[in-house]
Protein backbone atom coordinates (compact mmCIF):
# COMPACT_ATOMS: atom_id res chain seq x y z
CA UNK A 1 0.00 0.00 0.00
CA UNK A 2 1.15 3.60 -0.73
CA UNK A 3 0.75 6.17 1.35
CA UNK A 4 -2.57 8.32 2.14
CA UNK A 5 -2.28 11.80 0.67
CA UNK A 6 -6.06 13.16 1.99
CA UNK A 7 -7.80 13.64 5.64
CA UNK A 8 -10.69 13.41 6.10
CA UNK A 9 -11.32 14.23 10.24
CA UNK A 10 -14.35 13.43 11.83
CA UNK A 11 -15.65 15.24 14.69
CA UNK A 12 -18.99 13.50 16.57
CA UNK A 13 -19.21 16.36 18.59
CA UNK A 14 -19.56 16.18 22.79
CA UNK A 15 -20.06 12.08 21.43
CA UNK A 16 -17.92 10.78 24.48
CA UNK A 17 -19.42 10.35 27.47
CA UNK A 18 -18.58 8.90 31.35
CA UNK A 19 -20.38 5.57 32.18
CA UNK A 20 -24.05 5.65 33.53
CA UNK A 21 -24.79 2.64 35.23
CA UNK A 22 -21.52 0.91 33.61
CA UNK A 23 -21.70 1.30 30.36
CA UNK A 24 -21.20 5.00 27.94
CA UNK A 25 -23.67 5.97 25.07
CA UNK A 26 -20.44 4.73 22.75
CA UNK A 27 -20.81 1.44 24.20
CA UNK A 28 -24.21 1.25 24.61
CA UNK A 29 -24.67 2.04 20.69
CA UNK A 30 -25.13 -0.60 17.84
CA UNK A 31 -22.61 0.95 15.73
CA UNK A 32 -21.20 -1.85 13.50
CA UNK A 33 -19.33 0.94 11.03
CA UNK A 34 -17.44 2.82 13.39
CA UNK A 35 -16.22 -0.71 15.28
CA UNK A 36 -14.48 -1.57 11.71
CA UNK A 37 -12.85 1.76 11.70
CA UNK A 38 -11.39 1.23 15.01
CA UNK A 39 -10.50 -2.21 13.78
CA UNK A 40 -8.81 -1.40 10.91
CA UNK A 41 -7.06 1.74 12.57
CA UNK A 42 -4.48 2.45 15.90
CA UNK A 43 -6.97 4.11 18.46
CA UNK A 44 -6.11 6.49 21.38
CA UNK A 45 -7.49 8.53 24.45
CA UNK A 46 -7.13 12.53 23.37
CA UNK A 47 -6.98 15.43 25.58
CA UNK A 48 -8.76 18.32 24.65
CA UNK A 49 -6.14 20.57 24.95
CA UNK A 50 -4.88 19.09 27.69
CA UNK A 51 -5.61 17.08 31.02
CA UNK A 52 -8.29 18.56 33.40
CA UNK A 53 -9.31 22.10 30.51
CA UNK A 54 -12.77 21.87 30.28
CA UNK A 55 -13.16 23.77 26.78
CA UNK A 56 -15.88 25.36 24.89
CA UNK A 57 -16.10 23.62 21.19
CA UNK A 58 -14.25 26.61 19.50
CA UNK A 59 -10.99 26.20 21.98
CA UNK A 60 -11.56 22.53 20.90
CA UNK A 61 -11.52 22.49 17.21
CA UNK A 62 -8.66 25.37 17.06
CA UNK A 63 -6.58 22.97 19.02
CA UNK A 64 -7.72 19.87 16.48
CA UNK A 65 -6.85 22.27 13.90
CA UNK A 66 -3.19 22.28 15.31
CA UNK A 67 -3.72 26.01 16.58
CA UNK A 68 -2.59 26.56 20.58
CA UNK A 69 -5.70 28.47 21.79
CA UNK A 70 -3.82 30.21 24.40
CA UNK A 71 -1.73 31.94 21.38
CA UNK A 72 -5.17 32.38 18.79
CA UNK A 73 -8.42 32.47 21.13
CA UNK A 74 -9.97 35.78 21.35
CA UNK A 75 -13.26 35.28 21.82
CA UNK A 76 -16.21 34.00 20.12
CA UNK A 77 -17.74 37.24 18.06
CA UNK A 78 -14.93 36.87 15.75
CA UNK A 79 -15.75 33.28 14.78
CA UNK A 80 -19.38 33.82 14.85
CA UNK A 81 -19.46 36.81 12.56
CA UNK A 82 -16.82 34.87 9.89
CA UNK A 83 -19.91 32.11 9.87
CA UNK A 84 -22.83 34.49 9.30
CA UNK A 85 -20.61 35.82 6.33
CA UNK A 86 -19.09 38.97 7.22
CA UNK A 87 -16.12 39.84 5.64
CA UNK A 88 -13.60 40.75 8.98
CA UNK A 89 -11.13 43.29 8.75
CA UNK A 90 -8.06 43.22 10.85
CA UNK A 91 -9.38 46.06 13.70
CA UNK A 92 -12.74 45.68 13.71
CA UNK A 93 -14.45 44.57 17.14
CA UNK A 94 -16.82 41.27 17.01
CA UNK A 95 -19.78 40.39 18.95
CA UNK A 96 -22.31 37.42 19.28
CA UNK A 97 -25.76 38.13 19.68
CA UNK A 98 -29.23 37.09 21.05
CA UNK A 99 -32.72 38.56 20.78
CA UNK A 100 -33.94 38.12 23.94
CA UNK A 101 -38.15 39.35 25.48
CA UNK A 102 -37.31 41.64 28.27
CA UNK A 103 -40.59 43.13 30.54
CA UNK A 104 -40.43 46.17 32.76
CA UNK A 105 -36.23 45.68 32.09
CA UNK A 106 -36.48 42.17 33.36
CA UNK A 107 -35.37 39.74 31.30
CA UNK A 108 -37.94 36.68 31.07
CA UNK A 109 -36.71 34.60 27.47
CA UNK A 110 -33.16 34.72 26.85
CA UNK A 111 -34.17 33.31 23.55
CA UNK A 112 -37.01 35.17 22.39
CA UNK A 113 -38.73 31.94 22.35
CA UNK A 114 -36.16 30.30 20.33
CA UNK A 115 -37.58 32.09 17.68
CA UNK A 116 -36.82 30.44 14.08
CA UNK A 117 -36.21 33.69 11.81
CA UNK A 118 -34.82 37.02 12.91
CA UNK A 119 -33.89 38.30 9.16
CA UNK A 120 -36.19 40.96 9.24
CA UNK A 121 -36.02 41.79 12.75
CA UNK A 122 -32.32 42.29 12.16
CA UNK A 123 -32.59 44.07 8.40
CA UNK A 124 -34.65 46.98 10.14
CA UNK A 125 -31.61 46.99 12.79
CA UNK A 126 -29.09 47.25 10.23
CA UNK A 127 -30.92 49.72 8.43
CA UNK A 128 -32.48 51.91 11.36
CA UNK A 129 -29.53 51.89 13.94
CA UNK A 130 -26.83 54.93 13.38
CA UNK A 131 -23.90 55.21 16.10
CA UNK A 132 -20.09 56.59 16.47
CA UNK A 133 -18.99 54.13 13.95
CA UNK A 134 -19.68 51.11 11.63
CA UNK A 135 -22.06 48.34 11.85
CA UNK A 136 -22.79 45.44 10.43
CA UNK A 137 -25.46 43.72 12.21
CA UNK A 138 -26.02 40.24 10.56
CA UNK A 139 -28.96 37.59 11.05
CA UNK A 140 -27.90 34.07 12.71
CA UNK A 141 -29.57 30.71 12.88
CA UNK A 142 -32.62 31.12 15.53
CA UNK A 143 -32.82 33.74 18.17
CA UNK A 144 -28.76 34.44 16.88
CA UNK A 145 -27.44 36.98 15.65
CA UNK A 146 -23.58 38.27 14.65
CA UNK A 147 -22.31 42.26 15.78
CA UNK A 148 -19.03 43.98 14.19
CA UNK A 149 -18.28 47.70 14.88
CA UNK A 150 -15.70 49.26 12.40
CA UNK A 151 -13.87 52.01 13.10
CA UNK A 152 -11.00 53.74 14.89
CA UNK A 153 -10.43 53.55 18.89
CA UNK A 154 -12.84 50.89 19.15
CA UNK A 155 -11.59 47.99 22.09
CA UNK A 156 -13.38 44.53 22.40
CA UNK A 157 -12.28 45.28 26.34
CA UNK A 158 -15.73 45.41 27.85
CA UNK A 159 -18.39 43.59 29.31
CA UNK A 160 -21.37 41.78 28.26
CA UNK A 161 -24.94 42.83 28.72
CA UNK A 162 -26.37 39.25 29.26
CA UNK A 163 -27.54 38.41 32.76
CA UNK A 164 -26.93 34.81 32.05
CA UNK A 165 -30.08 34.05 33.78
CA UNK A 166 -33.74 34.84 33.61
CA UNK A 167 -35.61 36.91 36.38
CA UNK A 168 -32.59 39.23 36.44
CA UNK A 169 -32.25 43.38 34.77
CA UNK A 170 -30.84 43.66 31.55
CA UNK A 171 -27.29 45.13 32.07
CA UNK A 172 -25.91 47.94 30.59
CA UNK A 173 -22.43 47.53 29.20
CA UNK A 174 -19.21 48.16 30.59
CA UNK A 175 -16.09 49.23 29.66
CA UNK A 176 -13.20 47.05 31.35
CA UNK A 177 -10.43 49.80 30.70
CA UNK A 178 -10.66 53.46 30.24
CA UNK A 179 -9.73 52.77 26.24
CA UNK A 180 -13.00 50.96 25.94
CA UNK A 181 -15.05 53.52 27.46
CA UNK A 182 -16.09 55.05 23.78
CA UNK A 183 -17.30 51.42 22.94
CA UNK A 184 -18.86 50.89 25.59
CA UNK A 185 -21.05 54.03 25.06
CA UNK A 186 -21.22 52.59 21.27
CA UNK A 187 -22.94 49.57 22.71
CA UNK A 188 -25.65 50.82 25.09
CA UNK A 189 -26.72 53.44 22.24
CA UNK A 190 -27.15 50.45 20.04
CA UNK A 191 -28.96 48.82 22.59
CA UNK A 192 -31.46 51.66 23.30
CA UNK A 193 -31.97 51.67 19.52
CA UNK A 194 -32.56 48.81 18.59
CA UNK A 195 -34.84 48.49 21.63
CA UNK A 196 -36.76 51.32 19.83
CA UNK A 197 -36.88 49.46 16.62
CA UNK A 198 -38.09 46.45 18.06
CA UNK A 199 -40.49 47.79 19.96
CA UNK A 200 -42.87 48.65 17.82
CA UNK A 201 -41.85 46.50 14.76
CA UNK A 202 -44.74 44.62 12.73
CA UNK A 203 -43.15 41.32 13.66
CA UNK A 204 -43.44 41.75 17.25
CA UNK A 205 -46.64 43.02 16.97
CA UNK A 206 -48.03 39.75 15.28
CA UNK A 207 -45.97 37.59 17.82
CA UNK A 208 -47.76 39.38 21.01
CA UNK A 209 -50.62 38.81 19.11
CA UNK A 210 -50.44 35.30 18.88
CA UNK A 211 -48.94 34.82 22.16
CA UNK A 212 -45.25 34.36 21.57
CA UNK A 213 -42.70 36.16 23.64
CA UNK A 214 -41.29 39.64 21.50
CA UNK A 215 -37.54 40.05 20.41
CA UNK A 216 -37.47 43.20 21.76
CA UNK A 217 -34.38 43.69 23.28
CA UNK A 218 -30.64 42.27 21.95
CA UNK A 219 -28.20 40.84 24.27
CA UNK A 220 -24.32 41.33 23.24
CA UNK A 221 -21.37 38.52 24.58
CA UNK A 222 -18.34 37.14 23.40
CA UNK A 223 -16.72 40.17 22.30
CA UNK A 224 -13.52 39.88 20.36
CA UNK A 225 -10.93 42.02 18.25
CA UNK A 226 -10.36 40.57 15.17
CA UNK A 227 -6.64 39.83 14.28
CA UNK A 228 -4.48 38.05 11.57
CA UNK A 229 -4.20 34.91 11.46
CA UNK A 230 -1.68 31.94 9.94
CA UNK A 231 -4.61 30.67 8.33
CA UNK A 232 -5.21 26.54 7.67
CA UNK A 233 -3.53 26.34 4.10
CA UNK A 234 -0.80 28.43 4.81
CA UNK A 235 0.19 26.79 7.99
CA UNK A 236 0.04 23.48 6.31
CA UNK A 237 -0.12 23.69 2.29
CA UNK A 238 -3.41 22.10 2.41
CA UNK A 239 -6.14 23.11 0.55
CA UNK A 240 -8.98 22.52 3.21
CA UNK A 241 -12.91 22.35 3.52
CA UNK A 242 -15.32 22.23 6.59
CA UNK A 243 -18.64 20.58 6.42
CA UNK A 244 -20.75 21.56 9.54
CA UNK A 245 -24.24 22.85 10.72
CA UNK A 246 -23.62 25.45 13.02
CA UNK A 247 -22.40 29.00 13.22
CA UNK A 248 -19.66 28.73 15.22
CA UNK A 249 -17.90 25.83 13.23
CA UNK A 250 -18.58 27.41 10.13
CA UNK A 251 -17.24 30.48 11.17
CA UNK A 252 -13.99 28.53 12.26
CA UNK A 253 -13.48 26.98 9.22
CA UNK A 254 -14.02 30.00 6.94
CA UNK A 255 -11.79 32.10 9.16
CA UNK A 256 -9.31 29.27 9.13
CA UNK A 257 -8.76 29.59 5.26
CA UNK A 258 -11.30 26.40 4.68
CA UNK A 259 -13.90 26.32 2.05
CA UNK A 260 -17.53 26.58 3.77
CA UNK A 261 -19.59 23.39 1.95
CA UNK A 262 -23.01 23.81 2.27
CA UNK A 263 -25.73 20.37 2.96
CA UNK A 264 -29.19 20.89 2.83
CA UNK A 265 -31.04 19.39 5.42
CA UNK A 266 -27.93 19.63 7.77
CA UNK A 267 -29.55 21.00 11.03
CA UNK A 268 -27.29 20.46 13.99
CA UNK A 269 -29.75 18.20 15.50
CA UNK A 270 -30.23 14.84 16.43
CA UNK A 271 -32.63 15.19 13.05
CA UNK A 272 -30.00 16.41 10.98
CA UNK A 273 -29.09 14.81 7.57
CA UNK A 274 -25.76 12.77 7.95
CA UNK A 275 -25.72 11.06 5.03
CA UNK A 276 -25.72 14.25 2.86
CA UNK A 277 -23.21 15.45 5.11
CA UNK A 278 -20.97 12.42 4.54
CA UNK A 279 -21.64 12.49 1.16
CA UNK A 280 -20.84 15.90 0.85
CA UNK A 281 -17.27 15.08 3.05
CA UNK A 282 -16.17 12.40 0.01
CA UNK A 283 -16.96 14.82 -2.73
CA UNK A 284 -15.43 17.35 -1.38
CA UNK A 285 -11.84 15.07 -1.05
CA UNK A 286 -11.75 14.80 -4.48
CA UNK A 287 -10.72 18.49 -4.40
CA UNK A 288 -9.67 18.86 -1.42
CA UNK A 289 -6.51 17.82 0.65
CA UNK A 290 -8.61 18.10 3.97
CA UNK A 291 -11.77 17.80 4.85
CA UNK A 292 -13.35 18.53 8.63
CA UNK A 293 -16.82 17.36 9.25
CA UNK A 294 -18.31 17.99 12.47
CA UNK A 295 -21.57 16.00 13.26
CA UNK A 296 -23.60 18.08 16.41
CA UNK A 297 -26.52 16.12 17.56
CA UNK A 298 -25.01 14.46 20.53
CA UNK A 299 -23.49 17.66 21.80
CA UNK A 300 -27.18 18.70 22.22
CA UNK A 301 -28.44 15.28 23.81
CA UNK A 302 -25.95 15.24 26.36
CA UNK A 303 -26.33 18.86 27.65
CA UNK A 304 -30.16 17.87 27.75
CA UNK A 305 -29.20 14.96 29.90
CA UNK A 306 -30.91 12.35 27.26
CA UNK A 307 -29.61 9.13 26.98
CA UNK A 308 -31.77 7.04 24.89
CA UNK A 309 -31.67 9.70 22.70
CA UNK A 310 -28.02 9.79 22.35
CA UNK A 311 -27.55 6.46 22.18
CA UNK A 312 -29.52 6.00 19.09
CA UNK A 313 -27.77 9.23 17.63
CA UNK A 314 -24.72 7.44 17.83
CA UNK A 315 -26.37 4.56 15.67
CA UNK A 316 -27.57 6.72 13.28
CA UNK A 317 -24.45 8.03 12.59
CA UNK A 318 -23.00 4.93 12.10
CA UNK A 319 -25.47 3.85 9.40
CA UNK A 320 -24.39 7.11 7.47
CA UNK A 321 -20.62 5.97 7.55
CA UNK A 322 -20.75 2.90 5.45
CA UNK A 323 -19.30 4.64 2.96
CA UNK A 324 -16.20 6.39 5.07
CA UNK A 325 -15.18 2.60 6.02
CA UNK A 326 -14.12 2.18 2.27
CA UNK A 327 -12.41 5.05 1.72
CA UNK A 328 -9.07 4.45 0.00
CA UNK A 329 -6.10 7.07 -0.35
CA UNK A 330 -7.62 8.98 2.73
CA UNK A 331 -6.79 8.77 6.14
CA UNK A 332 -10.11 8.26 8.10
CA UNK A 333 -9.52 10.17 11.70
CA UNK A 334 -13.15 10.05 13.80
CA UNK A 335 -12.80 11.88 17.67
CA UNK A 336 -14.88 14.47 19.38
CA UNK A 337 -14.14 17.84 20.50
CA UNK A 338 -14.96 17.25 23.79
CA UNK A 339 -17.00 15.18 26.31
CA UNK A 340 -20.57 16.16 27.08
CA UNK A 341 -20.98 13.35 29.65
CA UNK A 342 -25.15 13.01 29.75
CA UNK A 343 -24.64 13.31 33.83
CA UNK A 344 -22.93 16.48 33.88
CA UNK A 345 -25.12 17.72 31.14
CA UNK A 346 -22.08 20.21 29.97
CA UNK A 347 -18.48 19.62 28.40
CA UNK A 348 -16.28 18.29 31.01
CA UNK A 349 -12.59 17.74 30.76
CA UNK A 350 -12.59 14.24 30.27
CA UNK A 351 -10.42 12.87 27.27
CA UNK A 352 -11.77 11.47 23.87
CA UNK A 353 -11.15 8.27 21.92
CA UNK A 354 -9.16 8.69 18.59
CA UNK A 355 -9.02 6.37 15.95
CA UNK A 356 -6.84 6.93 12.63
CA UNK A 357 -7.23 4.00 10.04
CA UNK A 358 -5.35 4.32 6.39
CA UNK A 359 -1.94 2.79 4.82
CA UNK A 360 1.15 2.70 6.91
CA UNK A 361 -1.13 3.14 10.25
CA UNK A 362 0.44 0.64 12.71
CA UNK A 363 -2.90 -1.29 13.47
CA UNK A 364 -3.66 -2.15 17.22
CA UNK A 365 -5.90 -4.68 19.03
CA UNK A 366 -8.90 -2.54 19.82
CA UNK A 367 -12.30 -3.86 17.78
CA UNK A 368 -14.53 -1.19 19.60
CA UNK A 369 -14.81 2.85 18.88
CA UNK A 370 -15.90 3.38 22.82
CA UNK A 371 -14.04 5.78 25.74
CA UNK A 372 -12.64 2.65 27.71
CA UNK A 373 -11.32 0.61 24.78
CA UNK A 374 -9.40 3.27 22.91
CA UNK A 375 -7.69 3.91 26.22
CA UNK A 376 -6.01 0.19 25.53
CA UNK A 377 -4.38 1.23 21.83
CA UNK A 378 -1.58 2.32 20.07
CA UNK A 379 -1.67 5.83 19.93
CA UNK A 380 -1.89 5.65 23.95
CA UNK A 381 -2.61 9.44 25.37
CA UNK A 382 -2.27 12.33 23.43
CA UNK A 383 -3.33 15.95 23.41
CA UNK A 384 -5.65 17.46 20.81
CA UNK A 385 -3.12 19.67 19.60
CA UNK A 386 -0.66 17.13 18.46
CA UNK A 387 -3.45 15.19 16.23
CA UNK A 388 -2.39 17.06 13.38
CA UNK A 389 1.49 16.98 13.38
CA UNK A 390 0.74 13.05 13.68
CA UNK A 391 -1.52 13.64 10.46
CA UNK A 392 0.75 15.19 8.59
CA UNK A 393 3.81 13.07 8.99
CA UNK A 394 1.14 9.99 8.07
CA UNK A 395 0.57 12.26 4.58
CA UNK A 396 4.60 12.24 4.38
CA UNK A 397 4.10 16.02 4.51
CA UNK A 398 6.76 16.82 7.45
CA UNK A 399 10.13 18.18 7.45
CA UNK A 400 12.70 16.37 8.95
CA UNK A 401 14.32 17.83 12.59
CA UNK A 402 17.94 17.75 12.39
CA UNK A 403 20.10 15.55 9.90
ZN1 LIG B 1 -18.47 20.76 20.89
Amino acid sequence: MGIARKILLVVLDGVSDRPLDDKTPLQMANKPNLDSIARLGINGIMDPVAPGIRTGSDVAHLALLGYDPYKVYNGRGPLEAAGVGIQLKKGDIAFRCNFATMKDGIIVDRRAGRMRDNSELAKAIQEGVKLDAELIFKRSTGHRAAMVLRGKGLSSNVTSSDPKHEGEPVKSVHAIGPESERTANILNEFIKQSENILENHPINTERKRSGKPPANTILIRGAGTVQKIETFPERYGLKGAVIAATGLIIGIGIRYGLDYIETEGATGGVDSNISAKVKNAINALNDHDFVLLNIKGADESGHDGRIEEKTQFISKIDKAFEPIVGLEDTLVVVTADHSTPIAVRDHSADPVPVMIKGSGIRVDNVRTYDEISAATGGLNRICSMDLMPILMDLIDNTKKFGA
